[in-house]
């Protein structure tokens, strides 16, 4: 019973694939334009050991040059080899039917309401947080400037989830690294995108440009299906980085279709210098910088560290530093003690008090890590009850506000604490209600 339902939703999301990655078809190697063409749902899948035969090809071949627009000749030529060796998002084509036939699909299914919700629960070590996520909404708003629709960041209770994941990932479309497959999404009722973290991700310049293969994913999470027009941004092949990309107009009348105009054009981005809101801040905690967003700080299993403009995560015992424009730059590894596992726990939040000191707190641990040298001493281990008196365990965030105060958030809420006289400020706070946004953007 489990299985079958299981066959069913792959079956009208994401198509039904076999456990294989695309790999480079070469010309006459029919044995990978076969596979490709599977993968793909211009041909079903041939029945064990029996191979497909010439004819068969030849109608998955025509209707693989049809869909892209390409002379059809139904031979494994070089135009049609060029094309399958494109980078190309992993959702079929065309949906293989019970008589071998493949026939193209319609418009996906449809959300039955339009205001929908996102998180990221995987980032991606190329990009930094902020910038990944601005990224997302803003292939997100791609689509609620044009159609009826709109998105808002949530840090539960997702409408769509995305993640960076690489390989097999949980469902029937597993990765293939750089190249290839770039990514997949789901049709509405489910919308999840996911992106393969073996590309090169990038932002506004040459590499795999995170906007325009987010934009496209997010198109099928909001059930529309591949163009044939090679020049929508539903055609299922990536075309590289675009700058200031407009949708086609065959993408427009396609997400209008499902969702309607547009109503209520969103206003440009608040300013920082809005008012700040009405509800009064506990008099014992520092005023954060102006309002900038109300959505509670995420909890990421990718502490972040930020300091006077220096970016970074930390995943297990490393360290990700970004550029100004959220580009990876280096990877730094923090070096084993003799006798001595690297981290005394699982790092869960950590924060960075001068250019080479930062604070990295674990379940019950908390210790220092010294950049310059990306040792951590012995001494500096502590329990968080010692080093931080006070504070509850469950930390999942932190940042140094000013020079003196750190706030830790656990879930929705912060916590201020002063590291000059080693004594808790107060809290819990309810981190929405007070505007505060936990990412690097406060302390620039
Ligand atoms: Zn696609
Ligand atoms: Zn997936």
């Amino acid at each position: 019973m489990r299985l079958i339902i299981l066959i069913g939703f792959f079956t009208s999301s994401l198509g039904l694939y076999r456990h294989r990655h695309v790999r480079a078809v070469h010309d006459g190697d029919t044995g990978a334009a076969d596979s490709y063409l599977e993968q793909f749902g211009y041909m079903s899948s041939a029945k064990s050991v029996k191979l497909h035969s010439t004819s068969e090809r030849t109608e998955a071949l025509k209707s693989f040059q049809r869909f892209n627009n390409l002379p059809i000749t139904g031979k494994l030529d070089h135009d049609t080899v060029h094309k399958m060796n494109t980078p190309r998002c992993g959702v079929p084509d065309m949906e293989p039917s019970s008589d071998g036939l493949p026939k193209p699909y319609k418009l996906g299914p449809k959300w039955t309401k339009k205001n929908l919700s996102w998180r990221v629960t995987n980032f991606s070590d190329r990009l930094s947080n902020s910038v990944l996520k601005s990224e997302i909404a803003r292939a997100l708003k791609a689509w609620s400037d044009v159609a009826d629709l709109s998105f808002t960041e949530v840090s539960s209770g997702e409408d769509i989830k995305i993640k960076f994941v690489t390989g097999s990932h949980g469902d029937n479309g597993p990765f293939d690294g750089e190249g290839g497959v770039l990514a997949h999404a789901f049709f509405p009722q489910n919308g999840d995108a996911h992106f393969d973290e073996g590309e090169l991700w990038v932002v506004n310049k040459t590499g795999t440009d995170l906007f325009i293969v987010a934009a496209h994913e997010f198109g099928h999470s909001l059930g529309l299906d591949h163009s044939e027009n090679d020049d929508a941004l539903m055609a299922p092949y990536y075309t590289g980085y675009i700058t200031n990309y407009q949708l086609h107009p065959d993408d427009i009348a396609g997400i209008r279709s499902q969702y309607g105009e547009q109503q209520n054009p969103s206003p440009t981005d608040p300013s920082p210098t809005d008012p700040s809101p009405t509800d009064p801040l506990p008099t014992d905690a520092p005023r954060p910088t102006p309002a900038v967003t109300v959505t509670p700080p995420p909890v990421d299993n990718r502490p972040e560290l930020c300091f006077n403009g220096y970016e970074a995560t930390i995943k297990s015992k490393k360290i990700y530093e970004f550029d100004s424009e959220g580009t990876r730059t280096r990877v730094l590894k923090i070096k084993k003690e003799k006798g001595r596992k690297i981290l005394p726990e699982k790092t869960r939040a950590a924060f960075a008090v001068s250019e080479n000191q930062v604070y990295m707190l674990g379940d019950s641990m908390a210790w220092q890590l010294d950049l310059s040298t990306l040792t951590i001493s012995s001494e500096s281990i502590k329990l968080i009850s010692e080093e931080f008196p006070g504070l509850p365990s469950g930390t999942e965030a932190a940042m140094l506000y000013d020079t003196q105060t750190v706030y830790f958030f656990q879930s929705t809420m912060y916590y201020s604490f002063d590291l000059q006289t080693n004594t808790l400020n107060g809290g819990p706070y309810d981190a929405a209600a007070e505007f505060i946004k936990n990412d690097c953007e406060v302390l620039k």
